[in-house]
């Protein structure tokens, strides 16, 4: 089987093609991945000038997958949502036009459930916790009778969103997620609001503290710190109370803010304490990416879960547990 997936919910342009001889086996397939980021002039992800970004980019990104794909495609899935609307209606438009001209099935994925999605591919789980820690989401899903349940989650803005906004405030270049790693390393912890209500978080609060401490004159590398330590501390409280809650004992991590080390660390030395595996993809799997939008298309696809032109309207706040996952049965028949 060969899908094609496409993605481009916010920053990134991408495309890739999953090919596979057995869905079940992550070892007997390869997605190849080929992406353009916009990068914002000045300040944050601009709506606008992120969608003119789609409009430019994915014809070069898909034509690049195609090319490099070994025969031809089975099934052209997209991110559905959730994202940027200007974006994903861009990104829709291209997978339909691509699906009829290919003549083959379209496939809608939700972006966050293929975050988590292609981390249990990786890891060989069967139902595991999962983190998303991305830009513009964060929250903790546990599968439950046919969907995937949103545990705890933010209640205000992402998590990575979040760090942008304070470097935002430094004039540092976006993205700020990044920079935080970098100077946190040279820094001393500086205390900063820790917020975590049962099962939810909310990073507002922190930020406007973190800017407040800077601006009061606390040396940068030391609240960088403090954010990484707060912020990751309580993501890694709410898995861990997940894992609890939920009985299970397998933590998949998903989402950009992913690709930082130190949360990494506490996640996993939190798994090694309570005897659950711990899998966090690649990098290239962690940010944005159509691989993942590509391996959740070819499960959906295996499954008959594709879309009729007609009813593939994308949804800017399409929310994990609004997805039945139809793949499930198929893995275990
Ligand atoms: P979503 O998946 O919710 O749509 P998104 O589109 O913003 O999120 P992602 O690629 O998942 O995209 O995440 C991007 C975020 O990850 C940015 O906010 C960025 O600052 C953050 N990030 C990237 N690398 C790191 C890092 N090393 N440490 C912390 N944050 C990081």
């Amino acid at each position: 089987m060969r899908v094609l997936g496409v993605e481009g919910t916010a920053w990134c342009a991408s495309a890739a093609v999953y090919e596979t001889t057995d869905l079940r086996d992550s070892d007997a397939g390869s997605v190849t991945i080929h992406s353009d980021a916009y990068q914002p002039v000045e300040g944050g992800i601009h709506p606008r000038e992120a969608a003119e970004h789609m409009r430019d980019a994915i014809p070069g990104v898909v034509a690049d997958a195609l090319d490099a794909a070994s025969g031809p495609i089975d099934a052209v899935a997209f991110s559905r949502g959730p994202g940027l609307g200007p974006c994903l209606r861009i990104v829709a438009t291209a997978a339909r036009s691509l699906a009829q001209a290919l003549d083959v099935p379209l496939v809608g994925v939700n972006h966050m459930v293929a975050h988590l999605e292609v981390g249990r591919h990786y890891a060989g789980f069967d139902a595991p916790v999962c983190l998303n820690a991305s830009g513009a989401n964060a929250h903790v899903l546990g599968y439950h009778n046919g969907r995937y349940r949103v545990l705890g989650e933010t209640m205000d803005t992402g998590v990575g969103n979040a760090l942008d906004k304070f470097t935002r405030h430094l004039d540092w270049s976006h993205p700020g997620g990044p920079k935080v790693e970098e100077h946190a390393k040279q820094g001393e912890y500086v205390d900063l609001p820790y917020v975590v209500k049962g099962m939810d978080f909310s990073f507002s609060g922190i930020m406007s503290a973190a800017k407040d401490e800077v601006d009061a004159g606390t040396p940068v590398e030391d609240v960088c710190r403090g954010l990484e330590e707060t912020v990751f501390g309580m993501l890694t409280e709410v898995a861990e109370r997940a894992l609890g809650l939920t009985g299970r004992d397998e933590l998949v991590l998903g989402g950009g803010v992913g690709q930082n080390a130190r949360l990494r660390d506490m996640l996993a030395s939190m798994c090694e304490q309570r005897g659950a595996r711990f899998y966090a993809p690649d990098p290239r799997f962690l940010r944005d990416n159509a691989g993942m939008i590509a391996v959740l298309g070819a499960k959906m696809y295996d499954a008959g879960d594709t879309l009729p032109v007609a009813e593939s309207a994308v949804d800017s706040n399409y929310r994990p547990d609004e997805v039945p996952v139809t793949w499930r049965d198929r893995e275990t028949s």
